[in-house]
């Protein structure tokens, strides 16, 4: 393992790990993977009780780095960004309207460099990564994640190495090749990219930045809840919706909650939005376990399906990611291909955003949340859009009629 060099000045309130199953702490000391004592996820902890003031946001730069006191990368040199985060909050009152929402809102992730929220969670892995000392990274991926990593990568002067299933549509694959990245097309989904991760990966030369095996990723993912807050003039919504595939933005968004509560950010009573994880029906482990069909995911199978992001059969996130569901009075559920095509086609014609179809699944559980009554008319509403559409058209494009 890498060490830091001895006690590095900061402005990170960060001060250690714990095992995300059984709470002993680490020390951020060394680079660490899964928890050495239960092969679990790492959770980052701050010192946040006596912490700095929401008023130094003010005049700080509109990246995600703005809120680098509550992030784990101890030095500015060390920041590798493309000026990520602080993507636009976009009213949806024409949609909404139509729809008998009244308050309906969309966090546009499809705005960040490489075209998706995954640039949040590479750029602090990769930052961290540079940190200390790695030359070189590998990462399965169903298409953003792999893309994102290269770009970073590059930036860093990183070796890159991809593995990403071969059915990803064309444009996830050639841009990793014009960042310079090593990529492998695999039969199959990301789990069976996982394995040949391990294979190439054997003698451990390369760091692996798979969804939640090192600590760092999800603190990036986590900024999206910072700026819902601070966008939102710290009125959270009642629901978020999110397309939930490994879980690291459900389970970011959640702790950053949490994280602000303990700073005085927000009040330590205030109502914490309904988490709602969507899924698609082709690949929803979630959903299965949560209506008890299985007693988790670790045996599900799922297909491949046009949102590429949600196609996580197995994700070792999951009882992280049903504590949010729980914890939070939310709840998770499967869309079908066709829906996803439709609510790509309406807020695309509507509102002049062209979605993921991992986004725009959200629109169609938002209105059948609605229609059952779970939503209620008045209650504020966020999509959070985790991709740009202009990546997928390989897989729109059988749907294109007259
Ligand atoms: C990776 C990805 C997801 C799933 O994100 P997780 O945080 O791993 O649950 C959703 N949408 C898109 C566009 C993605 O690339
Ligand atoms: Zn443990």
């Amino acid at each position: 393992m890498s060490a830091l060099p001895a006690s590095p000045t900061t402005y990170s309130l960060f001060d250690h790990l714990i095992c995300s199953a059984c709470r002993q702490p680490y020390t951020p000391a060394v680079l660490h993977t899964l928890s050495p004592c239960c092969h679990m996820p790492l959770l980052a902890q701050y010192t946040l009780t006596g912490g700095p003031d929401k008023r130094i946001l003010l005049h700080r730069e509109g990246t995600m780095w703005r809120y680098r006191e509550v992030l784990p990368v101890f030095s500015a040199a060390h920041q590798i960004s493309l000026g990520e985060g602080f993507t636009p909050m976009l009213g949806l009152n024409r949609l909404g309207a139509a729809n008998g929402f009244s308050d309906l809102w969309l966090k546009d992730e499809g705005k960040n460099p490489t075209g998706s929220f995954k640039a949040r969670g590479l750029s602090m892995a990769i930052s961290k990564a540079h940190e200390y000392g790695v030359e070189g990274c590998i990462i399965p991926t169903a298409g953003n994640a792999g893309v994102a990593m290269a770009a970073y990568c590059a930036r860093a002067a990183m070796q890159a190495v991809v593995v990403m299933p071969r059915h990803t549509p064309k444009a996830f694959q050639e841009e990793c090749y014009w960042y310079g990245a090593d990529v492998h097309l695999i039969d199959g989904l990301i789990n069976d990219c996982a394995a040949k991760v391990r294979q190439l990966n054997s003698s451990g030369q390369w760091l692996d930045l798979s969804t939640l095996k090192e600590p760092y990723r999800i603190e990036g993912k986590k900024t999206m809840g910072y700026e819902i807050a601070e966008q939102m003039n710290w009125q959270l919504p009642d629901v978020i919706l999110y397309p939930a595939g490994g879980g690291t933005g459900l389970i970011g968004i959640w702790k950053a909650f949490r994280e602000m509560q303990q700073l005085g950010w927000l009040p330590a009573d205030i109502r914490l939005p309904r988490m709602v994880a969507v899924q698609a029906e082709n690949c929803q482990p979630l959903v299965d376990t949560w209506l008890g069909k299985q007693p988790n995911a670790q045996q599900y199978n799922g297909k491949p399906t046009l949102a590429n992001g949600l196609a996580v059969p197995r994700p070792i996130g999951e009882p992280l990611m049903l504590n949010v569901l729980h914890e939070s009075r939310g709840l998770t559920l499967g869309i079908s291909e066709a829906d996803m095509v439709d609510s790509v086609r309406e807020i695309g014609k509507t509102e002049g955003v062209f979605l993921a179809p991992e986004g725009a699944a959200l629109w169609t559980a938002a209105r059948q949340l609605l229609r059952q009554g779970w939503l209620s008319a008045t209650d504020r509403v966020l999509l959070l859009n985790t991709g740009n559409g202009q990546k997928y058209l390989d897989n729109l494009r059988p749907f294109l009629t007259d």
